[in-house]
Formats: structure tokens, C-alpha cells, sequence
């Protein structure tokens, strides 16, 4: 046996990946998933269930729950709070009450359980992320910017790289999309739809969609929930003492590069052995 050090690499042994998530499901939102979508990206959509054809201001109008199938097509849905509420200002029953009927509500018209969550206004407490976790959420998004391309400690206090009116925004696509990655690395932008039209700024976005679509055959392009499930896959292998064989329990397929070796794929339900 030798010094070893694996490093966890994305399906198909990349070692990027890039996803979005955006906010509040307002009628931009059309314009924006087509746009994700005619570029092959993937974005995570954090709706409130409880204020479906809700006028907030001239510009910010939420969908209808009818035009979500349509609009959200080969893109993920996630939680943000039944009304928008500031989760971390109200009773905990209240509390709970909005996630979990959001949650609820989300399920039975996606027909699939929810993964993710988007903290309304960016703001929560301990008992805001227990009650995420007791809802069954595996992930939830912050509105803290942390400029690099880490995957989280925590998945619950998922902080991302940055917003997309982010000055650096296009400075830090360049950094993943063309630098030297040791390990794996995540791009991870965020932002609300309305804001293009208020800012009359959707270049911006249909500039970082183009840049990515360029680079993309060496960036695996995902949801948040893509992330999720794979990093939960990763993180369930099963290792012998001396590191010659690791079991993959999970349902799909894992890569991992040992040491400085090439990219190893380990198929689900099957044992890898190697690296002696
Ligand atoms: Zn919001």
C-alpha cells in the first residue's frame, strides 16, 4: 500500500458542474427556463405554492399553477414557503406549517418528492433548517455569495458561488469554465427572473447561458437535486481497509479518480477493485 487520496469526480468523470436556481416562479420565469433550456442547461425553480397568480408589483407576477408543466419542462421545482414568508420571524408551528404544505402541494403536482428549498429573503435560523430536514429536504439554498466553487459542508445552508448582477459574474464563469480544477468544482448562480426586465438586463443572463454552452461537453450541466443525489450516491460507498475494493450500493453509477490515476467509473450495485 501507498499514499492515496481520492478525489470525487461528476457522471462521466467530469470535475465540473454547473447549476441554477431561481426564485419565486413569476411569469419571467417562461422566458428564462426556454432560454436555459435552447442552451441545454438545467436550473432549479423554487416556487410558493400558496401564491399561485399572486400580482406582488407591476413586474412581479406569479405564475399559475397551470402553466407551471409547461414553462418548468426538463427543469427541477423546489420549495420556497407556501406565502413567502420570513421563516425565521414567525412561531414554529407557523413556521412549519409553510414548508411542509408548500412541500405538499409541490409533491402531488409534480408527482415526485422535493429535494430542494430556497430560503425566502435568504433568511433562517437552526429550527428553520431542522424543520427542512424533518420535512424531508435534502438541500436549501442561501443568498450568501461565496465567489468560489466548493460543494457545501452542509447541503441545508447551501450557500451559492454568487447572484447573476454579480460584477464578477462573468470573471468567475471564466475561472471554472477554463481554469485548473484539483477535485470537484461547482458554479453555482442564482437570481429572480423579474430582475431582468427591472433592470432591462437580460443580456447578461443570455451571455452566461451562450459562454456555458460553449464549454459545456467538459461540465456536467444538473440541477440542485442532480447534485444531491449524486453526492449522497458517493458518500454511501463502502470501502475495504486497505482501499482495493469499494462497493457502490447505490442505484447509479459513481466516478472517482484514486490518487493520480485516470477517471474510474464504479457501476451501480457493483464492487470496484483496483489500487493496490
Ligand atoms: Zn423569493
Amino acid at each position: 500500500m501507498s499514499m492515496r487520496f481520492d478525489t470525487m469526480l461528476f457522471p462521466g468523470g467530469l470535475s465540473k458542474a454547473f447549476t441554477l436556481s431561481y426564485d419565486d416562479g413569476v411569469t419571467q420565469d417562461k422566458r428564462l427556463a426556454e432560454l436555459f433550456r435552447s442552451h441545454g442547461l438545467k436550473c432549479t425553480f423554487n416556487l410558493n405554492a400558496g401564491l399561485c397568480g399572486h400580482k406582488f408589483s407591476e413586474g412581479v407576477i406569479r405564475m399559475e399553477e397551470k402553466d407551471w408543466d409547461e414553462t418548468y419542462a426538463g427543469h427541477e421545482l423546489g420549495g420556497h414557503a407556501f406565502y413567502h414568508s420570513a421563516l425565521d420571524t414567525m412561531g414554529n408551528s407557523r413556521m412549519v406549517y409553510e414548508i411542509i404544505e408548500d412541500k405538499r402541494r409541490l409533491e402531488k403536482h409534480a408527482g415526485e418528492p422535493m429535494r430542494m428549498f430556497a430560503y425566502p429573503f435568504g433568511t433562517f435560523n437552526d429550527a428553520v433548517v431542522e424543520a427542512l430536514r424533518m420535512a424531508g429536504y435534502e438541500g436549501a439554498r442561501t443568498t450568501v455569495s461565496t465567489h468560489s466553487f466548493t460543494l457545501p459542508r452542509d447541503f441545508l445552508r447551501w450557500d451559492p458561488t454568487c447572484h447573476h448582477g454579480d460584477a464578477r459574474l462573468m470573471e468567475l464563469a471564466g475561472q471554472f469554465a477554463e481554469g485548473f480544477s484539483m477535485g470537484p468544482s461547482l458554479f453555482y448562480v442564482w437570481g429572480h427572473a423579474y430582475e431582468f426586465d427591472g433592470a432591462k438586463n437580460w443580456n447578461v443572463i443570455e451571455e452566461l447561458c451562450a459562454y456555458m454552452d460553449v464549454h459545456r461537453e467538459k461540465i456536467w450541466v444538473c440541477t440542485n437535486g442532480d447534485i444531491l443525489k449524486y453526492v449522497k450516491a458517493f458518500r454511501s460507498l463502502e470501502y475495504s481497509a486497505d482501499g482495493t475494493m469499494i462497493r457502490n450500493p447505490s442505484a447509479m453509477d459513481v466516478w472517482f479518480q484514486p490518487s493520480m490515476g485516470k477517471a474510474e467509473r464504479i457501476p451501480a450495485g457493483s464492487i470496484w477493485t483496483g489500487e493496490e
